[in-house]
């Protein structure tokens, strides 16, 4: 056997054996009693018994050997700021946050959600509430009120971290009337709101309720806040993802075995040292954020850049310029980014000195091999896709390069990464498919490894019946996704099997998209389908009945209409959610029982066949759809 299939194998065969070793990694106040508690599937209970903490493993662990060195480098092209923390500096930064969030009243397993830009506050929040025990959630800054405020409804925050507001191209988004209207729409209230004041608009203050953090901070200054060591089952934080209904997930994760896999994940899959820069491009508000501009680089000793701003302003050069200047050795991005940077002047792909990168690493959506051709040739170095999903916190196939170095294949993500035990299920039988170059749903045989989600925040019955599926004599997580693994055992990712969809690497429901546009008084029913774009991978693309029609006279009437019903999306999700096209049919394609034709909306929508129609109740609905797209 390869190093790798040998190292993969063993974490398969001797599970326990194989992670009591990858625990060594980070510090614990009291050593695990037992590896993995797997005596309740599909709930898996990690590293039983041991204590720790996040924020210890991320930043005070390192102050012994690397106090002066850079922890934190926040740089915004939104406000020309940039700004180095060093691991001293971040660790004042952290227990100012923690002091002013315990005297708002939040103690270990409070939540505390955080809506904020990607500022610096916003790291220094996730960090001091993994200080104090209290779970954080993070909502994207880009979510609007209804989002935001069923987020707060199902997370129930003690507290509230957000900003006045962020920026985005030159223009400030305002946060805290979004946040304001959240907070009325949901029944559940905080007792407190802390507010970073970046003076970039003008903030309405709620007596009694709303605090700022510079007077907070300046209070506490010199406060000392010991970390809480946890139990490695203890909820570091929930984080909401989509799915096939309209409600949002809670995808909950534990402490322990999150911060032993992203320790192990930094090792071997990132090969990221401690002193180097890594450099992730997303956004605190997504998985990635969280595991790979937070908490993976911190806990090795990395520091990390965390940068507000498009990727092509000032120019397409940005990014790279950061790279040469803070002589980062790993990035992560996504692929939409890579296809934005493609139209850019390929000569600022060779204007900076990229020698200190040794990789760029890409997830989040399909990587298309063009795509992947085009980087690759342009920065000449070694371009690795990986896949996996706000559940699992760490990639489920990948290139494992620190354990052996391995070819990547443009369109694959790679090989099942160690720990996970990877399937592929037949869709009828559910029998798993053992040969080469079957299609099948992706799926991974219980326990999930370390670092994944432990359960649905709330809802065990969520969890279980979302996800688990019974294989004779196992409990297997699907992932909802199509795949097929080639006779060298690379995976190549073929799209969801639900109603998600992903557009430019965010993922979506589509449920979600059609009740928000529901809520418009003259839209009746709607569809919502995924349909591919060349820059985005997919768009969302709407197709609406309208209950009054009498008004749809001409293109105007029709173009002011889907403007409406764009603005009641951008209202109620947020921009990220508004479909590029809305369209106007008179009936839906269902079937006689009722049921949405999605698939064949999306396969007319991208110039498929629409597969078999008998079930269809009205042919005419869906040549309603052919026509409108035409
Ligand atoms: P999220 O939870 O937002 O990270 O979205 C996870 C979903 O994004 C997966 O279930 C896939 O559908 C898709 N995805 C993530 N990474 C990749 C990748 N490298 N290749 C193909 N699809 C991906």
């Amino acid at each position: 056997m390869t190093a790798y299939a040998d190292f993969y194998r063993r974490s398969i065969d001797d599970r326990d054996g194989f992670w009591a070793e990858e625990a060594k990694a980070i510090d614990w106040q009291t050593p695990p009693q037992q590896v993995c508690d797997y005596s309740n599937p599909p709930f898996a209970r990690w590293f039983v018994g041991g204590t720790t903490n996040l924020c210890h493993n991320a930043v005070d662990r390192h102050l012994a050997t690397r106090a002066d060195q850079a922890a934190l480098i926040a740089v915004s092209t939104e406000t020309n700021t940039e700004r180095v923390y060093t691991f001293t500096e971040l660790h004042a930064e952290v227990q100012r946050m923690a002091a002013a969030l315990k005297e708002l009243g939040v103690q270990k397993g409070d939540r505390v959600l955080i809506y904020m830009p990607m500022i610096a506050e916003a790291a220094f929040a996730m960090l001091a509430c993994a200080r104090i025990g209290a779970i954080h959630s993070v909502v994207f800054g880009g979510f609007a009120s209804g989002s935001l405020a069923s987020r707060i409804e199902d997370s129930e925050p003690k507290v509230i971290v957000s900003s006045d507001g962020g920026s985005r191209g030159g223009k400030v988004v305002e946060y805290k009337p979004l946040l304001d209207e959240a907070i009325k729409l949901s029944s559940y209230k905080p007792s407190a709101v802390l507010l970073a004041d970046r003076k970039l608009c003008a903030m309405n203050i709620v007596a009694g309720r709303d605090h700022l953090w510079k007077a907070l901070r300046e209070k506490h200054l010199n406060t000392v806040v010991p970390c809480e060591w946890v139990e490695a089952t203890h909820p570091s934080y929930t984080l909401y993802t989509s799915g096939t209904t309209g409600k949002p997930k809670g995808v909950q994760r534990d402490t322990g075995g999150y911060a032993v896999a992203l320790a192990a994940s930094m090792k071997h899959i990132y090969c990221g040292n401690a002193g180097e820069t890594y450099f992730s491009t997303s956004d605190i508000g997504w998985v990635v954020g969280h595991s790979y501009i937070i908490y993976g680089p911190l806990i090795a000793g990395m520091a990390t850049i965390m940068y507000e701003g498009l990727p092509i302003r000032p120019d397409g050069g940005i990014w790279w310029s950061l790279v040469e200047k803070y002589k980062v050795t790993v990035m992560f991005s996504a692929p939409t980014a890579v296809r934005v940077l493609k139209k850019q002047d390929p000569a600022l792909l060779t204007k900076y000195d990229l020698s200190s990168l040794r990789a760029l690493f890409l997830a989040g959506e399909p990587l298309d091999e063009p795509t992947a051709q085009w980087i690759s040739d342009s920065l000449k170095k070694p371009i690795i896709d990986n896949y996996w999903q706000t559940e699992t916190g760490w990639p489920i196939l990948g290139i494992a390069n620190g354990v052996e170095h391995k070819a990547s294949k443009f369109g694959s993500p790679g090989v099942a990464m160690y720990g996970y035990d990877v399937q592929l299920l037949d869709e009828n039988t559910g029998e798993r498919l053992t040969g080469a170059n079957q299609k099948g749903v992706v799926a991974i045989e219980g326990p999930l490894p370390p670092g994944c989600m432990q359960t649905v925040w709330r809802d065990d019955a969520r969890f279980i019946n979302t996800y688990w599926k019974s294989i004779p004599g196992k409990l297997v997580y699907s992932t909802f996704d199509w795949g097929v693994r080639d006779e060298d055992g690379y995976f190549f990712i073929l799209g969801r099997t639900d109603d998600v969809i992903n557009v430019a690497g965010h993922r979506l429901g589509t449920r979600e998209i059609e009740e928000a546009i529901s809520s418009h008084p003259n839209i009746s029913e709607v569809a919502v389908v995924g349909v591919a774009d060349q820059l985005k991978g997919q768009v969302a693309v709407a197709f609406a009945v309208v209950r009054d029609a009498s008004g749809l006279v001409d293109e105007a009437a029709r173009a002011k209409l889907e403007a409406e019903v764009m603005k009641v999306v951008d209202n109620t999700i947020g921009a990220v959610g508004r479909p590029a096209r809305v369209r106007f049919v008179s009936v839906l394609p269902k079937t006689r029982s009722g049921k949405l034709l999605r698939r064949a909306i999306q396969a007319v929508c991208e110039g498929r066949d629409a597969g078999d129609l008998t079930t269809m109740e009205d042919p005419a609905a869906l040549e309603q759809i052919r026509d409108s797209v035409q």
